[in-house]
């Protein structure tokens, strides 16, 4: 395993329409894992693979909460086939947005459909924090990020520090 750097904003790479996986080859077993690592250092509780420059629709999470055991989950080609209309509010982050949270609105639950790591076909109906972070991260393959989501005031405020940042850091 490797730990990997998480792309900043605004750093371009972020805005990329990931590639969906063909096959799941070693190659992406490692990806996998790498993303495991660095998301468990980070700590965050989801990444996507383009966060760590790796384009491929690829999303890893795990919710449990500090004193519970570890429950890692990975959806490969993760598609939303159904949303409610009933919506949810919930403060996100974003650890390519570093100690930045916003409300964002998302429907309250979803179903998304995805593979599993031996390839086989699978669903799955969330509702709670496990919706959201389902949206924030495939939303992440399709190059939108959570603050598109924010008033452009906000956005706009958002974007100008990290451009700064980015800057100064050279
Ligand atoms: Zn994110």
């Amino acid at each position: 395993m490797a730990l990997r750097e998480i792309l900043i904003l605004p750093d371009k790479r972020l805005r990329k329409v990931s590639e969906p996986v063909k096959k799941i080859d070693a190659g992406v077993r490692k990806l996998i894992e790498d993303m495991f690592e660095t998301m468990y250092e980070a700590p965050g509780i989801g990444l996507a693979a383009v966060q760590i420059g790796t384009s491929k629709r690829v999303v890893t999470m795990d919710l449990a909460k500090k004193e519970e055991p570890k429950s890692p989950q990975v959806f490969i080609n993760p598609e939303i086939v159904w949303t409610s209309d009933e919506t949810a509010i919930y403060e996100e982050g974003c650890l390519s947005i570093p100690e930045t949270y916003g409300d964002v609105e998302r429907p309250a639950q979803v179903k998304v459909k995805y593979l599993d790591l031996e390839g086989a076909q699978r669903d799955i109906e969330a509702n709670g924090l496990l919706a959201t972070c389902l949206q924030h991260e495939i939303d992440h393959l399709n190059g939108i990020l959570f603050i598109d989501h924010l008033s452009k005031l906000k956005r706009d405020r958002i974007i100008k520090k990290f451009t700064k940042a980015a800057k100064r850091a050279g």
